[in-house]
């Protein structure tokens, strides 16, 4: 499995190459600029070439780019918008030249001119910026916690922006564990997980999940408020991480920490956990190759721990399953009006 962190950039981008490496990651996320705004600093064809050579022989693939939080692709207001794709553009174009594989967008804000509306106006910044662009990068659609106005806290959500871009085949979705907790989804359940898969596949389409972002939540389940948190330490917890990174489904889909950190240890602390939790049943691939057939496959082995770990869920079920069990976002018209809080804000 591909499992890396949002590394940052301080001291250029080859700085986050050397962090990555110190974490052992064979994946990551970075920033391409500051996520609050401002100038881009600058970028040569030789540092871009150099980080890519430098990357790509540290086993560091796929490299993903978080788009800055000050975009709002869905604002109704037309000045806002236009700097929004502007800014847009021109990040898909940075990207390009960092040879990164996607760039992670959220979707925005409606500003409570409609969702229906706001949905239009992100599939329209998407086709502008894809139409004419010559790059290989893919649009990865993140999922959100649903807090205040923002957009794409369901999958059916998703499924509607990317259903109105006309190069679909170049965009795809992300979605990050604690966002999905926080929105509703029991994946913090063995059948809750399940669930929100399925559901995901009838959307949007699981073959378009390319980056999962993984953050236990500070915040209760469908709270829709965003706080992420160490894994296995919040409301999510350590027995649903380890059936969500041993699911059959997520097997090929490359893992990215987002958890707070004020020193690399954190950092070391989470990859520890999770590097626990898929310890005996899934081996990780060796740096710079693909994983294995047999890293792939579901081993005997496995099967009878997921059943081990149904009938222990099945005795002791956690304090929200009865009420989550039978819980479905429904897409559109639900409450809005709560503060967004955490590290995913979305921008005005
Ligand atoms: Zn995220
Ligand atoms: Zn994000």
């Amino acid at each position: 499995m591909r499992l890396g962190v949002h590394i940052s950039i301080a001291g250029g981008f080859l700085q986050a190459v050397a962090r990555a490496q110190r974490l052992s990651c064979t994946t990551m996320q970075i920033f391409s600029r500051s996520p609050r705004g401002g100038a881009a600093p600058v970028l040569s064809e030789e540092e871009a070439e150099r980080f890519d050579r430098e990357r790509r022989e540290a086993g560091i693939e796929p490299l993903a780019v978080h788009s800055p939080y000050i975009l709002n692709l869905a604002s109704p207001e037309r000045m806002m918008w236009n700097r929004s794709l502007a800014l847009y553009r021109e990040e898909y174009a940075r990207v390009g030249r960092l040879r990164a594989q996607y760039l992670v967008t959220h979707v925005g804000s409606h500003r409570g001119q409609g969702e229906l509306a706001g949905m239009a106006r992100v599939a329209e910044a998407i086709n502008r910026t894809l139409d004419g662009a010559d790059s290989s990068v893919m649009i990865l659609l993140e999922n959100t916690a649903g807090s205040g106005q923002g957009l794409g806290y369901t999958f059916e959500q998703l499924a509607v922006i990317r259903g109105q871009v006309e190069a679909k085949e170049r965009v795809g979705i992300c979605l990050d564990t604690a966002h999905l907790f926080a929105a509703g989804y029991p994946i913090h359940t063995d059948e809750g997980l399940d669930d929100a898969l399925a559901s995901c596949d009838r959307t949007v389409g699981l073959s378009r999940l390319r980056l999962i972002h993984l953050n236990d939540s500070k915040a209760a389940f469908n709270s829709r408020v965003d706080r992420h948190w160490h894994i296995g330490e919040g409301a999510i917890g350590v027995e649903a991480f380890r059936r969500l990174l041993n699911h059959p489904s997520l097997r090929t889909v490359p893992w990215i920490l987002e958890t707070p950190k004020k020193t690399e240890a954190e950092d070391q602390r989470n990859l520890a956990t999770v590097r626990r939790l898929i310890g005996e049943s899934a081996p990780r691939a060796p740096r710079g190759h693909p994983p294995s057939p047999e890293a792939q496959g579901v081993s005997p082995g496995k099967k009878a721990k997921r059943v081990l770990l149904r009938s222990r869920a099945d005795k002791a079920p956690a304090k929200q399953n009865t009420a989550s069990a039978r819980f479905r976002p429904t897409g559109v018209n639900r409450g809005h009006g709560r503060q967004p809080v955490g590290l995913h804000r979305v921008a005005a």
